[in-house]
């Protein structure tokens, strides 16, 4: 059988990561698994439940929680994406909004959270032909994957990605508002104790800012092939 490659594209908030493995995942006919669609979803439950307050101080009811989520994706024939499911119910869209958007960063620092996630995202992973993306994907979930690629752009280049995303969804959007979102849930990822944001040390970093999509698949192509003609 021909050689799978586990790929981890780990990175900061909007620059790119989603869009570049689903594009390698499409080209080398693996799957994609967006982790960071899990902990919004996570995020959504907890808030329909009443559990994402100011001080987040009820984290054995986070903990409790957490049991009660099962989270799937399924491919979606008309947009030709995989779409997130939460305890059976589609929240592709919901998961993307500002409310998500506002608290993530929050519920993906606590630790049972993370080591529930972490668990699915392994089991996903045991067969290779995957490209995984988040943060903590290099050096947690996968830290033998085959290729590790950290991803960044400058924070204005992000935001307007971000911002041209959401109206491309229909959501209400202030740039300055997503600027600030980006750059806070930067630090909070990149400060949690529990698998903090930060490159792996066997990870390539691209920085994308000035790359078209089709720059970086020129760009991944040339690591893929090494990889794949390694012994
Ligand atoms: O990738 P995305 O921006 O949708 O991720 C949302 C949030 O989920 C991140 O800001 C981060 O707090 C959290 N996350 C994480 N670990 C991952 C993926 C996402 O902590 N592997």
């Amino acid at each position: 059988m021909d050689k799978r490659l586990t790929i981890a594209i780990d990175g900061y908030s909007s620059s790119g990561k989603s869009t570049f493995a689903k594009e390698i995942a499409k080209e080398l006919g693996y799957i994609y698994i967006d982790s960071g669609a899990m902990y919004r979803a996570a995020t959504l439950y907890f808030i329909r439940k009443g559990l994402v307050t100011r001080d987040m101080a009820d984290i054995q009811g986070i903990a409790d929680a957490m049991k009660e989520i099962s989270i799937e994706f399924a491919y979606n024939q008309d947009s030709g994406e995989y779409e997130t499911y939460l305890n059976s119910e589609n929240v592709e869209k919901e998961i993307r909004g500002p409310d998500v958007s506002a608290h993530v960063s929050a519920i993906s620092k606590i630790s049972e959270v993370r080591t529930q996630l972490v668990e699915l995202q392994k089991q996903t992973g045991t067969d290779r032909g995957i490209v995984m993306d988040g943060r903590d994907i290099g050096t947690t979930v996968f830290p033998d994957a085959d290729l590790k690629i950290f991803m960044t752009a400058s924070a204005d280049i992000r935001a307007k990605r971000r911002y041209d995303e959401l109206k491309s969804k229909g959501f209400d959007a202030s740039l300055e508002e997503i600027r600030n979102n980006i750059i806070a849930r930067d630090i909070t990822d990149e400060n949690r104790d529990i698998s903090p944001l930060r490159r792996a040390d066997d990870a390539v970093v691209l920085d994308n800012s000035r790359m078209t999509i089709a720059g970086q698949m020129e760009w991944v192509r040339k690591l893929i092939e090494e990889k794949l003609n390694d012994s």
